[in-house]
């Protein structure tokens, strides 16, 4: 069978039983044993960055530099086996793990304000091709038809990869990534939630954050699967 025709069964077709042991899962993705033992975000995390802190209260991070995003809601922390299955959507084409850990998202999602808008963290054009999907875009997609919130992916692009910049200094690096995003069209007030896979630094988000603020944005959140501890 085609590459092709094996993506396409692998997202039309829900898994009849669990991904990571192979168990009946009721056409979910998962099983029960196994959703449970999820590195699952610890509840005492920092409220803008969703780093695990001892009282739950601002990282040390944050109160040094003030991130341009608001908050931050993260589902699990990136380690353990969440650091498979996340690579294993992105790189290895089994997107259909995408919707079904969005999913997973939903119930800590409903203590959060609504946000008017919905944006996945755009790829690099160049990237983009190379991948053939933005993750961010098949995380937010079901969670916009879910949760009945405006879908936007016009609206923030990104303008220079950044993603193989090894090469460059830690100051050449920082610059690159302040100026990587743009946000057109006016934004005066909105409540915008930017989603993607994994936060790690956080500076992409900050970066994007920040055209989105600077463009009008009143408040934005960040919405993402997995935050690296
Ligand atoms: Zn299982
Ligand atoms: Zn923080």
């Amino acid at each position: 069978m085609s590459n092709f025709a094996v993506n396409l069964l692998n997202n039309l077709t829900p898994p009849a039983v669990c991904v990571l042991c192979g168990a009946d899962s009721q056409h979910e993705a998962l099983c029960q044993p196994c959703l449970t033992s999820l590195p699952w975000l610890p509840a005492l995390h920092c409220p803008r960055c969703a780093l695990p802190t001892l009282d739950g209260g601002l990282c040390g991070n944050c109160m040094n530099e003030q991130p341009h995003f608001d908050s931050t809601h993260a589902a699990f922390l990136y380690h353990g086996v969440l650091a498979q299955l996340i690579p294993a959507a992105k790189f290895g084409a089994r997107w259909s793990l995408l919707p079904a850990l969005a999913k997973l998202m939903q119930p800590g999602l409903a203590q959060f304000a609504r946000p008017d808008l919905l944006i996945p963290l755009p790829l690099h054009a160049q990237r983009l091709k190379e991948r053939g999907f933005n993750q961010a875009l098949e995380i937010a997609r079901p969670l916009a038809r879910n949760l009945r919130l405006q879908l936007e992916t016009n609206l923030l692009q990104r303008t220079r990869d950044t993603e193989h910049q090894a090469r460059l200094s830690e100051k050449a690096r920082l610059r690159n990534m302040r100026k990587a995003f743009v946000a057109s069209g006016d934004l005066s007030g909105q409540h915008i939630a930017l989603v993607d896979d994994v936060m790690t630094t956080g500076a992409s988000l900050d970066a994007a954050a920040r055209a989105l603020k600077q463009a009008g944005a009143a408040r934005v959140d960040c919405w993402v699967l997995a935050r690296t501890p």
